[in-house]
């Protein structure tokens, strides 16, 4: 039988989803079909537990509904508790297991570009997919992880909440200056908006390796302001898109599709 799967969100039309994990089906020869289903922002829950009660055997879950998901799932990973959101639910014996691939995607991505043992990284940004990628990096064994975010109350949060797993401090975007980094990833929804962040000059080196998770046909306006001070290792966020979808095929599946050539017909086609 052929299993169903799909990504719920709201607006979901722009999804890459099924187009990757399309691709990760053939690749890997697994009978499945991945569609794209838009949830009502008022009935996230009724959405996905038709789906499920229909047939479907697991979801991808994204913007705006990643905390309703956690909550709704009945049995959660520990990056899933952790990351206070649910990228990723599937049907076991005992009910819907909730998972968050988002931080091992990016961790992976990261991964193919350079290592992440003993640097010195900065995180911006205190949101969803800050809290995401946070227990990920810290499972790396970076020297140091300071999230530096706009509002400084929520980066001191978060920090607090995962100290226990590494060397983690929060800050305001003032408290960067008092800092040197080997790795700058982008996780302010301020590329979104086509805006550069306020950040220090001396942030900018020219071996920094700048990551933005955002992603786009050109580069986001966080990594243009990298390239215009100099830094020449930049990325976007296409390869952490992909490798969160291999996670959680991974995960639904038991098989690891290769992502390299998947990211590569995805960026041709932006
Ligand atoms: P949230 O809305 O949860 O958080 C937004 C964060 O950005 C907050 O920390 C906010 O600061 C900060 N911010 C927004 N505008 C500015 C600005 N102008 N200057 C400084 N800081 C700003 O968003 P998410 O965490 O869910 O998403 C963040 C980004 O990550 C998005 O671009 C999203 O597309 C991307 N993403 C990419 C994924 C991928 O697979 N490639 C997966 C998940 C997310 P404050 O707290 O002060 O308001």
């Amino acid at each position: 039988m052929t299993d169903r799967y799909a990504v719920i969100g709201h607006p979901v039309a722009h999804s890459k989803s099924p187009l990757i994990h399309a691709a990760f089906a053939e690749q890997t020869r697994q009978q499945l079909v991945y569609e794209r289903l838009e949830a009502p922002l008022d009935d996230f829950i009724g959405t996905v537990a038709q789906f499920l009660a229909m047939g479907g055997a697991g979801c991808n879950v994204t913007v705006p509904f990643k905390e309703e998901a956690f909550r709704f799932a009945n049995e959660l990973t520990e990056r899933a508790e952790l990351a206070g959101a649910v990228n990723t639910l599937w049907l076991d014996d005992e009910g819907v297991v909730g998972d968050n691939t988002d931080g091992a995607g990016l961790v992976c991505d990261l991964l193919r570009h350079t290592t992440l043992a003993d640097k010195r990284i900065l995180l911006l940004g205190a949101g969803g997919a800050s809290r995401g990628v946070i227990l990920p990096l810290l499972d790396e064994e970076p020297a140091s992880l300071l999230v530096a975010n706009r509002s400084a109350d929520k980066a001191e949060a978060l920090a607090a909440h995962f100290r226990e797993f590494g060397e983690v401090r929060g800050s305001g975007l003032d408290g960067i200056g008092k800092g040197e980094f080997d790795i700058v990833i982008n996780a302010t929804s301020a590329s979104l908006a086509g805006a550069e962040l306020t950040l220090p000059d001396s942030l900018w080196r020219p071996e920094l390796l700048v990551y933005d998770m955002m992603y786009g046909k050109t580069e986001t306006a966080f990594l243009q302001q990298a390239a215009r001070h100099g830094v020449t290792q930049r990325l976007d966020g296409l390869g952490m898109l992909v490798e969160q979808a291999a996670e959680a095929f991974f995960v639904w599946r038991g098989v690891r599709p290769e992502t390299g050539p998947v990211l590569e017909a995805l960026r041709a086609a932006l």
